[in-house]
């Protein structure tokens, strides 16, 4: 369902991702991990060119997304993205933020906004605080509802870009919850993550990168138990 294929992206000197291939199929949840500074939030900016990659290709359910022929407003309705940072409007309830971008993206009533937004907070288990704004949320449940934001619009694949890492430890487990649910629907989904046990408990593929490069990727199993590259190797030893 998201294809990269040779991508590269240089910033000015700088190659921070150099041919990178990476399969997505649908209904997949493949974790990518890796040092600080080895290109991993870059490559997922790539995916829905927040980021304009320098070369190589981004094909997002069938669809070439450097194409210039492709409208990329149409493709980012497919390609849900949930942020470190939880980006939610203060001055809007749950339920106004996830309705917002259903009336802006999808041009949706309001009513039909309001009934799609409250479907989306039920399904991470949001659905009795929809009235609350931002402040009166936990960290933990303001990402909850950056999820149910990404999902309302019924994209393809959703990208997360370390979601758990601006948490308190204790409201980590209830943003993995909702992940690992989303995972048993069938959600497809890509999700940059430093939860080394998260990854391995729940992703169908782990990918290592380091220096703008995919080092290794395969199931759990393979990368935290029996890597095949000494740096993966040292990475998960180190983090364990
Ligand atoms: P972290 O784990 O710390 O989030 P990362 O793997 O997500 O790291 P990136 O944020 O993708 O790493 O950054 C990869 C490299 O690209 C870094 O050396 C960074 O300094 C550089 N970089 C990222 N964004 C820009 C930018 N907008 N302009 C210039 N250089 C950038
Ligand atoms: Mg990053």
């Amino acid at each position: 369902i998201l294809e990269l294929i040779g991508l590269r992206k240089v910033f000015g000197q700088q190659v921070v991702l150099e041919s990178i291939d990476l399969k997505v199929r649908p209904g997949e949840l493949v974790c990518v991990i890796g040092p600080s500074g080895s290109g991993k939030s870059t490559m997922l900016r790539c995916c829905n060119r927040l980021e304009e990659p320098s070369g190589g290709q981004v094909i997002v359910d069938g669809t070439d997304l450097m194409d210039r022929r492709t409208s990329i407003d149409r493709m980012r309705q497919k390609i849900g993205m949930v942020f470190q940072q939880f980006n939610l409007y203060p001055h809007y309830s749950a339920l106004g933020n996830v309705a917002l971008a259903l009336r802006l993206v999808k041009k949706m009533s309001r009513a039909q906004a309001e009934l799609t937004a409250l479907d989306a907070l039920n399904r991470v288990g949001l659905g009795e605080r929809a009235g609350h704004y931002p402040h009166q949320l936990s960290g933990g449940q303001q990402q909850r509802v950056g999820i149910a934001r990404a999902i309302a619009l019924g994209p393809k694949i959703v990208l997360f870009d370390e979601p758990t890492s601006a948490l308190d430890p204790e409201l980590v487990g209830s943003v993995l919850e909702v992940m690992r649910k989303l995972r048993q629907i069938g959600m497809t989904m890509l999700v940059v993550t430093h939860e080394m046990a998260f990854a391995r408990a729940v992703a169908d593929r782990v990918v290592f990168m380091a220096d703008g490069h995919i080092v290794e990727q395969g199931p759990p199993e393979q990368i935290f138990q029996s890597p095949i590259q000494e740096r993966t190797r040292a990475f998960v030893e180190q983090r364990h």
